[in-house]
């Protein structure tokens, strides 16, 4: 048995490949909140005095990242922390995972808003895709563009200062992949660990787990103990991001580090894909009055297509 290499006392129990070290559960989960600080440092994320918006659905990533963040900001007593639940109505899946993200609210001491898609656009999503038969646009896909809509309207009417969600470095490879893979090769400029306010009616968002891989994160809620809704959704990842996720997972067997070498050659790439970017006016949505930059939002050129609107 071989001793954690960081306090040299306790038995290691994991081995991160891609850096040598052999860790205790102490001391790994010691360095997943550490790296998830200094991501939150690197990139400027929080004010010490901000009203923090956590997306919480239920699951690993999300609930794992409210622990974490309640642990750092916690310590700030300016900072007020706040739990977003969005109830997209899927049945057998949402209920159970909505009880986790409200008891671990709960046990936090934090306040916890609820907001539902039926509330917001009059149907769940499992009406949605009922409607939708077998057009092209992929459950997972309208849902994104649903969610995202809901997590901003939610986040402006509590007048937070930004949002922050649980996608960590598997989510964001993969959707970098995705960007080249559809041809949106300039899109992987919006693949970031920031997005700052562009309009009044956006909340800037975060990432502060994106540099840190799935599979560790899994670790870091089974050594905390933390309830999560294991069972995925039943609408789970299109094909090509499933497709792209057994690619890249195939490649770091062999070649430990490829993640985070994929991660930060975006991030070197990206000024560069910024200066190719027109400057665009971020307008009203004629339809909505949300932030666009055409003249028809996404999410209603969406709700039409499905119609909805
Ligand atoms: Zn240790
Ligand atoms: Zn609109």
């Amino acid at each position: 048995m071989t001793k954690c290499t960081h306090c040299r006392l306790n038995l290691a129990v994991f081995e991160r490949s891609y850096s040598g070290e052999r860790l205790c559960s102490d001391c790994f989960c010691r360095s997943i909140q550490d790296k998830t600080r200094a991501t939150i440092n690197h990139y400027g994320m929080f004010n010490h005095n901000d009203k923090i918006l956590v997306a919480v659905s239920g699951g690993k990533d999300s609930i794992s990242l409210l622990n974490i963040l309640a642990g750092i900001e916690g310590k700030f007593p300016d900072t007020e922390l706040i739990v977003l639940t969005v109830d997209e109505g899927i049945e057998g899946y949402r209920d159970e995972a909505a009880r986790i993200a409200t008891n671990a609210t709960r046990q936090l001491g934090l306040q916890q808003i609820l907001i539902s898609f039926k509330e917001l656009y009059g149907y769940d999503l499992d009406q949605i895709v009922k409607m939708h038969g077998g057009r092209s646009i992929t459950p997972c896909s309208f849902c994104g563009v649903l969610r995202r809509r809901a997590l901003n309207i939610a986040a402006r009417e509590e007048r937070a200062d930004v949002l922050a969600t649980g996608h960590n470095l598997d989510d964001e490879t993969q959707t970098m992949m995705m960007n080249l893979l559809h041809g949106n090769a300039l899109r992987i400029a919006d693949v970031r660990p920031v997005l700052r306010s562009t309009h009044p009616k956006l909340v800037t968002r975060v990432k502060p787990m994106c540099r840190v891989p799935e599979r560790e994160i899994s670790l870091y809620a089974y050594f905390q103990g933390i309830e999560f809704q294991g069972i995925s959704c039943p609408y789970s990842g299109s094909a090509l991001r499933n497709d792209i996720r057994f690619l890249l997972d195939g490649i770091e067997r062999n070649h430990k580090s490829v993640k985070f070498t994929l991660f930060k050659s975006m991030e070197r790439i990206r000024p560069a894909l910024e200066a190719l970017i027109e400057e665009r006016e971020i307008g009203e949505c004629r339809l909505c009055q949300e932030p666009t930059f055409g003249e028809i939002c996404n999410t209603c050129q969406l709700l039409k297509e499905l119609s909805i609107l």
